[in-house]
């Protein structure tokens, strides 16, 4: 049996990203980018003004005070048409482009207007603080330069991502999809969740719970079902499940008689990387790769039991799907915390026991809980952290730290 360090180094050994696509960039979330991505335009296009109010040469109010004339008034989506000189200003609201001979902005909270005996806009009387050129102005380019690089390959693509690419023009971008994954559960015992279960049946969570799993990372589910244990049917589902980017059966890795996954992989032609990790729960999970349609796929057999199934798919699938997404393959992230109580840990495997983490004044505080083990999926619904223990006969006093990965 192998460890889960080194269960990981071989699934990140035979995971491969998948191929970068042309796609609209509003179908890119979620996605990483592929390419470089330069600006077209000057952020902001002109200098431009942050405030409603007067656009004046800063000159004409070293004192805060000045009485100018207006000569025009200039609204956001319009250019101004009259330069500026000493004793004018131009009425300007929030984002219009600054007048010639302008280099800052007063808000009109500070002005009030008076009429001009020969007509025209009047005159605006500023009473405010003293300005200095670039008050309440944002220079032409000052976020960002046409041709500049503004997003990097590699990134993953978040609202502001997609927001940025539409600033700088880019309907479409390269960049990697997130992988299809095709959800599979097998055993004879198990029955859709919808129907109510006869004597001897369970009904299925592992296929919702993993499903989810696989959406929640942001890749895209394809629930197959469930195949009963035998092995035609479950050939016939397996090789559906072949044609994703991964597979993940539940159930049916262990040693039972029943458990017929690893012998129809192999007849598929699907070759084991690995079988049985020193985990607990998910020991029996199974691990392989399919060259089919030119790509390299991975398969999973995760156990049947759903914490099993659930630990194995956070611990191992988890870091497959985000490398095949075009992100760095990274092991699960770990936090720490403080026991709230004396706990015995006792377990041939290291073990990953569901438990509550609170944020209290003195540092994190975790309590686990009282488990049934990889059976009891229920307790798990109020637990938000597992306890990562290590193998052995371990006696923890209460404040002792311990790591946990969040639930
Ligand atoms: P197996 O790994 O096939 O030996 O399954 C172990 C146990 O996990 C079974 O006896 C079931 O109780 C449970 N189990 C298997 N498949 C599922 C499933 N899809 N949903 C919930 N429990 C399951
Ligand atoms: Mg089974």
């Amino acid at each position: 049996m192998i460890t889960i360090d080194e269960a990981l180094r071989l699934i990140q050994q035979h995971t491969m990203v998948k191929t970068a696509i042309d796609v609209a960039a509003i179908e890119s979330l979620g996605m990483t980018l592929a390419e470089d991505v330069a600006s077209d335009v000057d952020s902001p296009p002109y200098d431009k003004a942050l405030v409603d109010g007067y656009a004046v040469d800063a000159a004409d109010l070293k004192s805060g005070s000045a009485r100018l004339k207006i000569v025009e008034e200039v609204t956001a989506g319009r250019m101004p048409t009259q330069p500026i000189g000493p004793g004018l200003a131009t009425r300007i609201m929030t984002g219009a482009p600054l007048p010639k001979g302008c280099d800052a902005a007063v808000m009109v909270e500070t002005t009030h207007v008076e009429p001009d005996p020969d007509g025209g806009l009047g005159r605006v009387i500023i009473r405010g603080k003293p300005m200095v050129p670039g008050n309440n102005v944002m220079p032409r380019a000052q976020a960002m330069r046409r041709g500049q690089k503004v997003l990097s390959v590699g990134s993953r693509i978040r609202p502001v991502e997609i927001g940025v690419l539409a600033e700088v023009g880019r309907g479409h971008v390269k960049a990697i999809a997130q992988p299809r994954v095709a959800v599979l559960s097998t055993g004879d015992e198990v029955v859709p969740a919808e129907t109510t279960p006869k004597a001897a049946q369970i009904r299925n969570s592992n296929g919702p719970l993993l499903a989810s799993l696989v959406a929640a990372r942001g890749a895209t589910p394809i629930e197959l079902g469930i195949a009963p244990d035998e092995p035609e049917p479950l050939r016939t589902a397996i090789r559906r499940g072949l044609e994703a980017d991964l597979l993940i059966l539940s159930g049916g890795v262990s040693a039972g008689v029943l458990d017929l996954v690893p012998k129809v992989l192999d007849e598929l032609g699907v070759r084991e990387v690995f079988h049985k990790v020193k985990l607990k729960p998910g020991k029996p999970v199974w691990f392989g790769t399919f060259s089919g349609n030119g790509s390299d796929k991975l398969v999973f057999g995760l156990p049947g039991n759903p914490v099993g199934a659930l630990v194995a798919g956070m611990l191992l699938v988890r870091p497959a799907l985000l490398r095949m997404a075009g992100q760095p393959f990274a092991p699960t992230p770990t936090f720490h915390a403080a026991l709230t109580k004396a706990f015995q840990h006792k377990g041939q495997r290291p073990t990953y026991h569901p438990a509550v983490v609170r944020r209290e004044e003195n540092g994190a505080r975790v309590e686990p809980l009282p488990w049934h083990g990889s059976a009891d999926l229920f307790t798990l619904s109020r637990a938000n952290a597992f306890i990562h223990f290590p193998a052995g006969q371990l006696t923890f006093k209460e404040g002792e730290r311990v790591e946990l990965i969040e639930l």
